[in-house]
């Protein structure tokens, strides 16, 4: 371990990281690393210090046609293509086995660059691992069917084969960088597809060292490439190429919406994980100290930059002055601080980008009059830190309320009927997320029904797993990624008819 000064203390990470973030890292195509074709770069700035502490390559659009052209090689009768199912999974497994062995240096990673707690980073890695794991169980078990024609006259023989879609493009959000990279690779590598990767440009540290364990677990050069760089040309030029088969794309919604656009004129497959504004409802039977416990950490884990943040809170009329007493002194509990210190609970926003972002809605529900309970400041001190914020008395008229803030600002109100609830809950352009606290079994399974929302959380906050579907309804996108669900989106389905009269 070697000591590095930060503006607050001084914290210790492995030798193993600071000779990574030292290095100038470069693309990773055909299982050769290299310069970007025109020597560009990017800097990686640490959100708890703003100090550089790596630079990564900023690949081009010809860095992409020769990543698309190798994964195209291996797709179109390379080595990965005549591999058996059961050699796959192998691989998959023996890359989950190389990033367990790593799981510490890539969660100090993790931590560094995006800036969460260090346990928080913890479970992301633990989450990549699962991802692949559960992944690579199904590369020996993707089949089709079998079948009867029901009204065609004739004597046939019909099944149904599930082929791997092709090439995939993959482009992945910052706030949860390796987890969400695994969520789209696991199922494409187990289906038999080819991939290029297009990491955020804030947070691409992580995805840069899993290269190194993909060069490392043996599998074939060309299915995995990975390009750094800009959203606005290289990912805008993978989303657009023309020989790629699917993209699939995990982001903010109006990203989203431009690579859905794109991809749609080659007639490339797709799914789209887009934002979120999912409304958490606590009823007057729910168990309170545990719905307060949960209703912070579900916006405020990883300050708030999470797709399926509990981020609008209605709270039945009865209840709502206790409720929210508790939960301004709970909220003030939270440590705001470096994710490598032992006793910070929240870290700093990912960039200044973002910080500028969630100040401005701050400022937003400031003149809009709702009532600010607790927090609404940037932090005095180096780094992007905001205070956990907590907003009450808002209306569904809000911006606050109506838009994604990707940051740790809950915006609260009242209610006071079921029917009421549901109402303000699904009023909302997106539809990833909904939760629900209370006991009364009846009401949970109603609710659970008519809310419009991909998952619904009971007496819980985002419960993700690699065998449950995830994705949204309305803005918040359309497909699913995990679950045997996600299979569907890379493979194709053939139907194949043997006529036998
Ligand atoms: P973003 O849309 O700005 O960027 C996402 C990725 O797209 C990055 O890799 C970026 O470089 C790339 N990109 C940027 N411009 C592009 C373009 N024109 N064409 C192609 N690619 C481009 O999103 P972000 O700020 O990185 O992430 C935050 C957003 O992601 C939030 O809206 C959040 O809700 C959403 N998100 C959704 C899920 C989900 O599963 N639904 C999960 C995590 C994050």
């Amino acid at each position: 371990m070697v000591s590095t000064e930060s503006n607050f203390k001084t914290y210790q990470i492995p030798a193993t990281v600071s000779a990574f973030l030292a290095r100038t890292h470069q693309l990773f195509i055909d299982g050769q690393f290299i310069d970007a074709s025109d020597g560009g770069t990017v800097a990686v700035i640490e959100p708890s210090t703003t100090e550089q502490v790596s630079t990564i390559a900023s690949a081009t659009v010809a860095d992409l046609d020769k990543a698309v052209a190798a994964a195209r090689r291996e797709f179109d009768g390379g080595t990965w293509s005549q591999l058996t199912p059961l050699e796959r999974e192998a691989l998959i497994h023996r890359l989950a086995d190389l990033i367990e062995e790593n799981a510490t240096d890539l969660a100090y990673l993790e931590t560094i660059d995006v800036g969460k707690p260090l346990a928080e980073a913890e479970m992301d890695i633990q989450g990549t691992l699962d991802t692949y794991r559960y992944f690579a169980g199904w590369a020996s078990k993707i089949s089709g069917r079998s079948g009867e024609a029901a009204g065609l006259p004739g004597d046939y023989v019909t099944y149904t084969r599930k082929e791997p879609v092709g090439v995939v493009g993959v482009i992945v959000p910052w706030n949860f960088p390796l987890q969400t990279l695994a969520w789209k690779l696991g199922a494409a590598l187990a289906a038999g597809c080819t991939t290029v990767v297009k990491p955020p440009e804030v947070t691409s540290l992580t995805a840069l060292r899993f290269a190194e364990l993909v060069k490392e677990s043996g599998i074939p050069d060309g299915v995995v490439n990975i390009l750094t760089g800009k959203g606005s040309t290289v990912g805008a030029a993978l989303a657009a190429h023309q020989r790629i088969d699917k993209v699939t794309f995990t982001g903010s919604t109006n990203t989203g919406k431009s690579v859905g656009h794109a991809a749609l004129e080659n007639m490339t497959r797709m799914t789209l994980e887009l934002g979120g504004k999912s409304p958490v409802l606590v009823f007057a039977d729910s168990d309170l100290d545990k719905a307060v416990e949960e209703v912070a950490m579900g916006i405020f884990f990883n300050a708030g930059q999470i797709c399926d943040a509990g981020s609008r809170l209605y709270v039945e009329d009865g209840i709502y002055d206790e409720f929210m007493g508790k939960l301004v002194e709970h909220t003030k509990t939270w440590v705001l601080g470096p994710g490598l210190e032992a006793d910070s609970t929240i870290g700093p926003l990912v960039s200044e980008n973002q910080l500028n972002s969630v100040m401005g809605m701050i400022q937003s529900g400031i003149d809009e009059g709702a009532t600010l309970l607790v927090g609404g400041n940037r932090v005095d001190r180096t780094g992007y830190f905001v205070e956990p914020t907590i907003f009450g008395d808002c209306n569904n008229q809000m911006t606050i309320v109506q838009e994604e803030i990707f940051g740790p600002v809950l915006v609260a109100q009242r209610f006071s009927t079921d029917e009421q609830a549901v109402e303000l809950a699904n009023d909302n352009q997106y539809g990833l997320a909904a939760t629900i606290y209370s006991q009364n079994l009846n009401r949970v399974h109603r609710l659970s029904k008519v809310l419009k929302a991909g998952s619904v959380y009971v007496n819980a906050q985002s419960s993700i797993d690699p065998a449950m579907p995830f994705g949204g309804f309305k803005n918040s996108g359309f497909g699913r990624d995990l679950g045997p669900e996600q299979l569907d989106s890379v493979t194709e389905t053939k139907t194949v008819w043997i006529t036998l009269s």
